[in-house]
This record gives C-alpha cells, sequence and structure tokens, in this order.
C-alpha cells in the first residue's frame, strides 16, 4: 500500500495527465482499501492503524488515546511551537451498519465502482473524506517538505455512536498537556449538490430530555377520583411545539422543540392510565441555552400543575466559527477551484466539531456530498474525491506556506 505513495510526483496536481492520475489511484486504492474494513461504530476495523502507518512513512508522530474500545489517533507532524500555524484534518473511521435486510444493489463492505461512483458503506461518510486528506497531507509534505508550523490528524472510531470516548477524549487529551490547534478541518459531508456549495461553520446545539407524569388511575366513568395524565399533559405539549423560543440569526435557524415518543396506557378501555411519559429533542441556537431551556420547560410544567419528573441530557453545546483566516482560505479557495460562492451553514446533526472547537481557535467542515450517507447505497464520485483532496491541499498550502514563507 505505500507503493503508491513512495511513486508520487513531487507535484500533486501537476499539469501532465499521467502525473494527475498516479495520485487519483492513489485516493481511490486508499478509500476501497478502507470500505474493505466494515468498521460498525464503535469498531475501526483496522482502519486507524492503517492510516497511522501511512502516516508514519510522511514523518508523522503517532499517538493512540484509545478509551473504553474506541480507536483514537492523533498524529502531528512539524513544529510545536504554538507561535506558528497549526492544522489539523479531523474524521471517523466508524461507519453506521448497512441496515437489517437493507437492499443495496452492492456489498456494502465490498467497494465496488459503477459509472464513476465508489458504493460501499462509509463512501461519502466518511472514507473517501479521511482518504483525501491522508493523499493531501502525503502530497503537500512531498512538494513542501520544510513547511512551517504543523499538521495534525484527529481520528476516531466513535462519531457514530455515542460520541463520548471518541475526539471528546483525544481533545480533553490534548488540552491536559496544553496542546493548541489554530484551524480545523472536520470532513464531514458538508456538500448538497456540487462540491464545495456548502461549508459548515457551525452546528446547533442539541437536549435530550425525558418527563414522566404522574396522574391517579381511574375508571372512566367516574372522572371526579381520577386524574389523567394524557390530558394534563396536554397543555405543556402545545406550549412546547408552538413556543417561538428565539429569532432566527445570520447562521442559525430558530432553536425547535421536537416530540419523539409520548407513551401512556392503561391497558382497558375503562380505565385511565396513571402516567405519561414523553420523550423529546431540542435543538438550539447559541441565543439560547441548556440552562434556559431547562428551566423554561421545568417551570412551565410545575404552572400548570404537572407532578412531573425529567432526565436531562445535554448532548451537545452549539459552535460557531466566525469570520477569520480559516473561513476566509477556504472560501477563497472553493472559489479558485470551483469557480463557486460556497454558502456558510450550520445545518445537518450534530458532529464532533462541538468538541474541536473547544480546543482549536477556528473549526470548518468540508466534505463530499451527503446525500446517500446513512442509507442503502450510499455512494460517492470518484471525480469528487480528487476535487476534494485538490481543496484539502490547497488550504494547506494556504496556511502552511503562502503568507509563512
Ligand atoms: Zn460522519
Amino acid at each position: 500500500m505505500f507503493k503508491s505513495f513512495r511513486g508520487l510526483p513531487d507535484l500533486p496536481y501537476a499539469i501532465a495527465p499521467r502525473e494527475q492520475a498516479k495520485y487519483q489511484s492513489a485516493i481511490l486504492e486508499l478509500v476501497q482499501e478502507l470500505i474493505r474494513r466494515p468498521s460498525i461504530t464503535p469498531s475501526d476495523g483496522g482502519c486507524t492503524e492503517q492510516l497511522s502507518e501511512r502516516l508514519r512513512a510522511t514523518g508523522f508522530v503517532t499517538e493512540y488515546f484509545n478509551k473504553n474500545g474506541v480507536t483514537n489517533l492523533w498524529a502531528k507532524r512539524g513544529s510545536s511551537d504554538n507561535k506558528l500555524p497549526s492544522v489539523v484534518f479531523s474524521g471517523h473511521t466508524d461507519v453506521v451498519p448497512p441496515g437489517k435486510n437493507a437492499k443495496w444493489e452492492t456489498d456494502p463492505f465490498m467497494p465496488t465502482i459503477i459509472d464513476g461512483y465508489i458504493y460501499g458503506r462509509g463512501a461519502s461518510d466518511m472514507k473517501g473524506s479521511l482518504a483525501a486528506m491522508i493523499i493531501a497531507a502525503e502530497s503537500f509534505v512531498k512538494k513542501h517538505p520544510q513547511h512551517k508550523g504543523s499538521i495534525g490528524f484527529m481520528l476516531t472510531s466513535d462519531e457514530e455512536g455515542e460520541a463520548v470516548d471518541g475526539t471528546q477524549h483525544i481533545v480533553q487529551s490534548l488540552q491536559a498537556r496544553g496542546e493548541s490547534i489554530d484551524y480545523a478541518i472536520v470532513g464531514e459531508p458538508t456538500t448538497e449538490k456540487q462540491l464545495g456549495d456548502s461549508i459548515r461553520i457551525g452546528r446547533r446545539g442539541s437536549i435530550n430530555g425525558k418527563i414522566v407524569i404522574q396522574g391517579k388511575q381511574g375508571h372512566v366513568g367516574y372522572p371526579e377520583q381520577l386524574s389523567n395524565p394524557i390530558h394534563n399533559s396536554s397543555k405543556l405539549i402545545h406550549k412546547l411545539a408552538t413556543k417561538r423560543w428565539d429569532m432566527p440569526s445570520r447562521y442559525f435557524p430558530s432553536t425547535s422543540f421536537q416530540l419523539v415518543k409520548v407513551h401512556s396506557e392503561s391497558g382497558a378501555m375503562n380505565v385511565t392510565p396513571a402516567t405519561l411519559e414523553m420523550v423529546f429533542n431540542f435543538r438550539y441556537s447559541p441565543r439560547n441555552s441548556f440552562e434556559k431551556i431547562k428551566s423554561y420547560v421545568e417551570k412551565k410544567a410545575q404552572k400548570y400543575g404537572l407532578d412531573a419528573q425529567f432526565e436531562w441530557e445535554h448532548e451537545a453545546s452549539p459552535y460557531l466559527t466566525r469570520r477569520g483566516k480559516l473561513r476566509k482560505t477556504v472560501q477563497k479557495v472553493i472559489q479558485q477551484e470551483t469557480q463557486m460562492k460556497t454558502k456558510l451553514t450550520t445545518g445537518g446533526g450534530i458532529s464532533d466539531g462541538r468538541y474541536i472547537k473547544q480546543l482549536a481557535k477556528q473549526v470548518i467542515e468540508l466534505g463530499p456530498c451527503n446525500k446517500t450517507i446513512h442509507q442503502v447505497n450510499e455512494r460517492v464520485a470518484v471525480s469528487e474525491l480528487n476535487k476534494l483532496c485538490r481543496l484539502y491541499f490547497r488550504v494547506l498550502e494556504e496556511l502552511l506556506i503562502k503568507n509563512n514563507s
């Protein structure tokens, strides 16, 4: 597998099409090797060690921060002088399961190329990005062995699962020893239609909650002797579902509340239930906070006279990368390479960007098309990965060469 790296020419995207082809086949080879490893979260299927070997061969110092069966890698190459710029690529090796009885056209762990697309679980989320990042770093180092500053890789096998022993743990370990990061690029699939049409500059926060409301079971024919938790909860549900939590801001929509489960039953037609349980999620903007939302919900429940017990989980804080060098550089590179103006967004689910932002001054997410992620027949266009590698490479040059030589 190192053959392709050793054989790479000095210029990563030289004009000669034959030389370009070498890089493109290196990306293609690597993404297929990764897909062949069934790394269903939190397993890494050996992906990390494979990437780690490659990084070591490129002069990176690698360290594992494994925790509770999760494989975490931190790799760094270059100066540890805090005054010099550091660029870190972040990604996950784990994938979601192919799905029970799901009807794939190909074996999800046997990469197959059809009409210019690589099919396989993880192709777009996010083994394609990993291959593009690694080849970008390899070719960058080959072209600029004396580059200033440092390049890092933060890889975990716990992003699709609980995401508590992965990137969060690496970030905490690095924080504990005073490591700092200027620019972090997360390879999550952010593209809507054409590579680079949109990048994430932040993500909303997420809160999970459960409320158990106590009533008094009774005969339906004697309403004065019972307290129906279904009726009692209806005001609260209506309030939470219709409230305007905050105003949308430039990059964030308003906070939203969604019930995902309501359960209450007695098992008989003539008996009212004793309790009701509801489970919900908030996606919230930086204009709100976990504390504010929690206190509002609890106070409302009290106001409506509910005998309620709460369970809260603050799953993710929101993050936002404001205008700065990383954002500007990525916008510029996308414009130059694709002739498109990229859209700055905070949409989608939550990502490890929220942890990295605690350590890195600026974080953006840039990756391939997200149309088939977590679905059957997940795929990514080969040409898209080649372009993505080119974008990562150019960002490295802009950040570590252009203004520092
Ligand atoms: Zn992902």
